[in-house]
């Protein structure tokens, strides 16, 4: 009886430790890094994201479902840049999972392998707002960035689980590959944008101009996370028509009556961008979501 017991004990073990091993649990900050991670990492990876790409990742709500899903973690993929600064710190805090902390390999916080653009030298900033203090966090809106985002994944993806690296490799490759023929056309279709100067709402899209050759002349928020005054809405009235700017872009998320102010005062054109993989229901992918943004921006241009 006693043999019994212990091998069925030894046939569990067996059982839950196939089921355990069966996909790197990996548990990502947006759906941006959850869209990378699932392309690169296929069937060997099981990926949830803590945010919706409707929202802002500046700002979420630390709910008993985020900690569960730290606390099973083998691999925590984060923005950084202190993008998640307000709300993962308690989060990774209440998880006690001492896997994914920071410094140990199931942490991997991809703002440090993309050169970051914006970075801000005056340690007064911060006290005044500025949600960007480290540098610009929204990085993964340059298609290159995608591609160095997607080999710092592939490399944390192989570590942990080497069993599959030829199969991370090559899905890797994959990726670079419908990068290298998707980024000529969406060049193409924004030609016309090349050397515009935009406004945006949140200072998010200087790497998105960076990559498509048009230029962010101002933002709506007078600091990233600040929201604009009735003085600051006036003197944008002004730079809109006297530096002839005829369109603002701007995430899904932020409240529309400033942007519709300005439209209303000088008639400048107001386009809706998604961000991020999710913003919209039919962006499952990366790639989606750069088609997404290609045709919104179009439709800025006028096209
Ligand atoms: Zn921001």
């Amino acid at each position: 009886m006693r043999k019994l017991f212990r091998i069925s004990i030894g046939l569990l073990l067996f059982v839950s430790s196939l089921t355990s091993h069966a996909a790197l649990r990996v548990v990502t900050t947006t759906q941006d890094l959850s869209a990378i991670t699932k392309a690169v990492g296929g069937e060997w990876v099981q990926v949830q994201s803590l945010t919706p790409g409707t929202r802002d990742p500046h700002f979420a709500a630390a709910k008993p479902s985020m900690i569960r899903k730290v606390f099973l973690a083998d691999l925590l993929l984060v923005i950084g840049a202190d993008m998640e600064i307000g709300w993962l710190p308690p989060l990774l805090q209440s998880a006690r999972n001492s896997r994914v902390q920071p410094g140990n390999p199931g942490y991997l916080d991809l703002s440090s392998v993309v050169p970051l653009l914006g970075k801000v030298s005056d340690p007064v900033s911060r006290a005044m707002g500025d949600v960007h203090a480290k540098g610009n966090p929204h990085y993964w809106l340059d298609p290159r960035n995608g591609i160095r985002m997607a080999q710092a994944i592939t490399t944390r993806l192989s570590g942990l689980d080497p069993a599959h690296k030829d199969d991370y490799r090559r899905r890797f490759n994959d990726f670079v590959q419908t990068m290298d023929n998707k980024l000529p056309a969406w060049r193409a279709e924004l030609a016309q944008l090349k050397g515009k100067p935009v406004i945006a709402y949140h200072k998010s899209f200087v790497y998105l101009a960076d990559a498509f050759g048009f230029r962010i002349v101002g933002e709506v928020e007078p600091k990233p996370g600040i929201a604009p005054s009735a003085a600051s809405l006036s003197a944008l009235v002004e730079r809109i028509k006297t530096e002839h700017i005829d369109s603002l872009i701007m995430e899904p998320y932020y409240e529309r009556r400033s942007a519709s102010y300005l439209n209303e005062q000088t008639g400048i054109h107001v386009a809706v961008i998604p961000q991020s993989v999710g913003a919209q229901p039919d962006i499952h992918t990366y790639f989606d979501l750069f088609d997404a943004i290609v045709a919104a921006l179009n439709k800025a241009g006028g096209k």
